[in-house]
């Protein structure tokens, strides 16, 4: 089975001189898992995140996502598989004010060739699925914050994405909310949608299917394989 998501040696530095965010990632993910990255503030999260959702290029290493090889592809290439492959869920929403819900959501089917009236039909479906069906018509400024995070995951999932990718997805809201959103997020998983969540929260980690941690850009521990951190600590014995 082709993984959705294959990293190699990835590194990644800034500047000059360089400081190394990432220093030799390995990561696998399959189809239908949900994986928490954890880790503390700088210990390059964002970094990687950027590099799953093809928005950035690693320095050296591989980033497969779906088997096509990031590197190998053209800026214009690589927007169009990001556009097919992935859906992002952010911290702040970043929905539009001025739209619909339901406009929100079928702005993820722009440039998809599929007519107005389809793609709202299609949202309007992908707001049903998120628990959403009677706020179709309202504004983003009518709903909490909850319920905001719900329409961008809507968004995120109505091209049906081979991979959900969520940055501190419950970050800006209340527990309350925030659980709603990891229990919606748990449902699409066991539906099949493939998520990569990341989170400094290790609460919220620790109640995922699996959870790696990452520290000052390397892989500290993958709880589904104990035996990572043995094999990729420099001077461990084998
Ligand atoms: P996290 O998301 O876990 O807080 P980051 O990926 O943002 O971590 O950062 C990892 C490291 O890389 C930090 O030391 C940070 O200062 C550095 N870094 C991140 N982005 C840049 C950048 N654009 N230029 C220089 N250094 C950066």
């Amino acid at each position: 089975m082709t993984p959705v998501l294959q990293l190699s040696g990835v590194t990644r530095s800034y500047g000059s001189p360089p400081t190394q965010a990432l220093r030799g990632i390995d990561l696998r993910v399959d189809d239908g898992e949900f994986v928490a990255i954890v880790g503390p503030s700088g210990s390059g999260k964002s970094t990687l995140l950027n590099l799953i959702g093809t928005l950035d290029r690693a320095s050296t290493g591989d980033v497969l996502i779906a088997g096509e090889r990031v590197s190998d592809l053209s800026d214009a290439r690589l927007s169009a598989v990001r556009a097919h492959m992935i859906g992002f869920v952010f911290q702040q929403f970043h929905l539009s004010d001025g739209q619909s819900t339901v406009d929100n959501v079928a702005a993820g089917l722009l440039y998809t060739g599929l007519k107005r009236a389809l793609r709202r039909e299609r949202a309007r479906e992908a707001l049903t699925s998120v628990g959403l069906e009677h706020r179709l018509d309202h504004k983003p400024r009518q709903l909490s914050g909850g319920e905001r995070q719900r329409v961008a995951i809507a968004r995120a999932i109505v091209r049906r994405p081979a991979l959900l990718l969520a940055d501190e997805p419950t970050g800006s809201l209340d527990s309350a909310s925030g659980e709603t959103v990891v229990q919606l997020l748990r449902e699409l998983n066991e539906n099949g949608t493939t998520i990569v969540l990341i989170t400094h929260d290790r609460e919220l980690a620790e109640r995922l299917p699996r959870r790696v941690a990452i520290r000052d850009g390397l892989i500290v521990s993958d709880s589904a394989d104990p035996a990572f951190a043995e094999r990729h600590t420099v001077g461990a014995v084998t």
